[in-house]
């Protein structure tokens, strides 16, 4: 890619989150930072948080690509705009077109799945019993549907898909693909196929997700010529898509049952039933990327409740000693020294200033896996190995993490607010509900 020679013409509009808007072209993404279009005069900072993955753009290049990809960008996105002024974007690798991909064959299949936090809080640190038996996804859907900002509920819990029971992952995937909002979606040959509108009373359209999808899975078990129901094409699919997610890194990885782990693997809003377990619960390969993330995640371990009081006292000491923000590294570098106050945190709390900091650093980390996406990697293996096999077709499978911002250190008391909001809610209305 030469920055001097960058043409707005040969990026196409790939999609956007909440904080940035993404450009793609053949294996590369250009990922800009968006902000309130009523904060024009206060353009965002880029947080350099991976130096080497950080391109300064032609301002003329940025302002024609905004224009470009203004008009395809959902509506519900557009009280944010494209940061024109900074130049800044991060330059990444394109995740939905890997590079196995032969362009001769069938075009590699990419699913992002935004899993969300996998685990119940610790009753110690909670003063809502509520919170220790439904997990905030589920409590969160009341409040996204009270609030207008979902039409329907999602059946999906985030503790099924965690769980490593291939049934209960099975149900979440399986609820992920009927309602998907902003936490699944299908990418084929690098072109986004499935997905959610916000605010929209229309069911995404599985039938045509079916349709791409059944070219994929018609080869196995000699199917070619024979028929093939949609229930089955979406059961391959999501049987290939757990079989991908519990695979590890080609370690040797074995499976970790913690107890304590267990008992707070499971959510009452699920509509799971429980009684489907047979064998009881499995729990994640420990070489696979959802238990790396859901290890991540579990470094929230006091809950938003029981580390408030820690962030207070950061606040407090930063107040007295403004110069130590930059000691504390409160604005980052995320370098190695910031990982190393977050691992050599102190187990008790000795009412230093450090061990707040390590705990809200950690805490910060957390929520940055809480957050993130995944995205599978699904390439058709050739037919020749295909022949007479039994179940879904093989494919090579990969599976990547992305969205993995900091989040600001003031994102904390946000969170208490926004935590006591939804909590309430769901006492109000949906605790009542089935
Ligand atoms: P969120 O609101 O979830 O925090 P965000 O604003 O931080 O989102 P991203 O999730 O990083 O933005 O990017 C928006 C979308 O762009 C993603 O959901 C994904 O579909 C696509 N995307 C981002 N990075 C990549 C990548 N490296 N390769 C392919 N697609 C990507
Ligand atoms: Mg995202
Ligand atoms: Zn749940
Ligand atoms: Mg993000």
């Amino acid at each position: 890619m030469e920055l001097d020679k960058m043409d707005e013409n040969d990026w196409k509009y790939h999609g956007e989150g909440n904080k940035s808007l993404v450009v793609s072209h053949l294996s590369r993404v250009l990922r800009l930072l968006k902000y309130p279009a009523e904060d024009s005069e206060n353009p965002p900072q880029m947080l350099l948080f991976s130096l080497q993955e950080v391109v300064k753009l032609p301002l003329e290049f940025v302002r024609q690509l905004s224009i470009k990809v203004q008009h395809q960008r959902p509506a519900w996105r557009c009280d944010k705009v494209m940061d024109i002024y900074s130049g800044c974007a991060l330059c990444l690798p394109n995740l939905t077109s890997p590079a196995l991909h032969q362009p001769t064959h069938t075009p590699p299949l990419c699913i992002e799945i935004k899993p969300k936090c996998g685990f119940l809080p610790s009753p110690k640190h909670v003063s809502k019993d509520i919170k220790t038996k439904v997990c905030r996804y589920c409590m969160h859907q009341h409040y996204k549907v009270a609030n207008g900002k979902w039409k329907r509920r999602s059946f999906y819990c985030p503790l099924d898909l965690f769980s490593g029971n291939r049934q209960r992952m099975h149900f979440a995937i399986k609820h992920l693909i009927e309602e998907p909002q902003n936490n699944f979606k299908v990418f084929k040959g690098g072109q986004c196929i499935y997905s959610s509108k916000e605010g929209s009373d229309d069911s995404p359209d599985m039938t045509s997700l079916l349709h791409h999808l059944r070219p994929y899975f018609l080869y196995a078990n000699n199917r070619i010529n024979s028929h093939m129901t949609s229930k089955a094409v979406l059961n391959d699919f999501i049987q290939v898509l757990v079989n991908a997610l519990l695979s590890g890194g080609g370690g040797v990885g074995g499976v970790v049952t913690d107890r304590r782990v267990e008992e707070r693997s499971f959510c009452e809003a699920s509509i799971f039933n429980k009684e489907r377990i047979r064998h009881g619960s499995r729990g994640l390969p420990s070489d696979s990327v959802l238990f790396r993330i859901l290890q991540t995640q579990m470094l929230d371990t006091l809950d938003i409740e029981g580390l408030y009081p820690l962030y207070r006292r950061v606040e407090q000491h930063l107040q007295d000693f403004p110069k130590e923000r930059t000691r504390l590294q409160i604005e980052g570098p995320y370098n190695e020294a910031f990982l190393e106050k977050l691992q050599k945190c102190p187990a008790e709390d000795d009412g230093s200033v450090e061990y707040a900091v390590a705990k809200v650093h950690q805490y910060r980390v957390a929520m940055t896996a809480k957050d993130c996406s995944l995205m599978v990697a699904l390439v058709p293996s050739g037919e020749e190995e295909q022949e007479d096999n039994e179940g879904p077709p093989a494919f090579s499978y990969s599976v990547s993490i992305l969205d993995l911002d900091p989040k600001p250190f003031d994102s904390v008391s946000r969170q208490l607010r926004l935590d006591q909001k939804i909590v309430s809610c769901y006492l109000r209305t949906g605790g009542a509900l089935p």
